[in-house]
């Protein structure tokens, strides 16, 4: 980082200033002007908390160099994190479709909606045991009754299931059944949670909070990736602004900043996204002609009776016609679907 001292301070000021970088194990690099000294401190910078130095008396300003997150940047891997799940390579050329109800309510409703969606070319099944729902009368899922559900539709698909963890007290439980951990986007930045799916060896697919900024969102994967599990999964799934036509403001300009900035896996999910099956179709093909990686979509054989997101819900028919549109642009982009 670069540290611009304010004008005319003393040998001694100075020396204060350059004591505290090289506290950190930073070296400092003096460069003295006519006006101004600046101090290049070189080293791992993120060890420096720069508030602490800005609140120096005789510091300027404080100018990162180095991104904030590390493990998870391009600049500290180029090639991207391809992730192997049950035979599968997401990351790879081949894009994934995910889809599957919100809520698991019943075992043939799963069914109803995994057999159709496997039919249609989907890789994933997905579906939520635990629901973070913003009123407690909302129903809240089927907990470990949802999970054997998914587990059951598993078998009788082959698919393998992404379904959401809560909370780290039922981390053990969701660990057994699922094949892809959901961190949703109300958890983004529930630092213990993460630190727990970081120390587990299975694929995490982390949502970007609602009000996340990119930079916040990429620091929540690295809380992952810094307790060692680096098959990480950043989900794109809307942001909340003015707009109220749509449920979130589905943010795609995210996907290839993410893709710019880090070396793992993007998905979109445009159910989420947009609140409206009717801008699900459109959304995920531009998701998809954005640069992701994979789709996170929700699926429901009867949307009008869901418990839980039937109007972001598509019928399995139009999924069906939706997959047939992907590939072709999945083609175009010469990718796979
Ligand atoms: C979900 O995918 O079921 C979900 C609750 O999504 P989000 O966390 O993005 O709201
Ligand atoms: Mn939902």
């Amino acid at each position: 980082m670069i540290v611009v001292l304010k004008p005319g301070l003393t040998q001694e000021e100075i020396h204060k200033v350059v004591e505290r970088i090289e506290s950190f194990g930073l070296r400092a690099h003096l460069s003295e002007g006519k006006e101004r000294t600046i101090i290049g401190a070189i080293g791992d910078e993120r060890l420096l908390a720069d508030q602490t130095l800005e609140s120096f008396p005789g510091v300027e300003k404080v100018l990162p160099i180095l991104k904030p997150y590390k493990l998870v940047s391009r600049e500290f891997q180029r090639a991207n994190t391809i992730i192997e799940v049950n035979g599968h390579k997401i990351g790879g050329k081949k894009i994934h479709v995910m889809a599957g109800p919100c809520s698991v309510e019943s075992k043939n409703q799963v069914l109803e909606s995994a057999v159709p969606v496997k039919e249609a070319g989907a890789t994933f099944l997905r579906g939520g045991a635990f629901k973070p729902r913003t009123s407690p009368y909302s129903f809240q899922g089927l907990g470990e009754e949802g999970l054997s559900y998914l587990a059951h539709a598993r078998e009788v698909t082959g698919l393998p299931i992404i379904t959401e963890v809560l909370d780290p007290r039922d981390l053990d439980v969701v660990y057994r059944y699922t094949d892809i951990l959901q961190i949703g986007a109300r958890n983004m930045q529930n630092f213990k949670l993460l630190t727990e799916v970081g120390k587990l060896n299975k694929p995490v697919m982390l949502k970007r909070g609602m009000s996340a900024t990119i930079q916040e969102f990429l620091l929540s994967a690295e809380y992952i990736a810094s307790e060692g599990n680096r098959k990480i999964i950043l989900c794109e799934r809307g942001i909340r602004t003015y707009e109220t036509e749509t449920r979130n403001t589905l943010d795609l300009s995210a996907v290839p900043i993410l893709k710019q900035l880090s070396h793992l896996p993007v998905f979109v999910d445009p159910s989420h996204g947009t609140g409206r099956w009717d801008l699900v179709p459109p959304m995920a093909l531009a998701g998809i002609a954005a640069g992701a990686d994979g789709l996170l979509i929700e699926v429901h054989s009867h949307p009008e009776l869901a418990l839980s997101d039937g109007p972001q819900s598509l019928k399995p028919d139009k999924f069906a016609a939706l997959m047939k549109d992907l590939k072709k642009v999945a083609e175009a982009l010469g990718r796979e679907i």
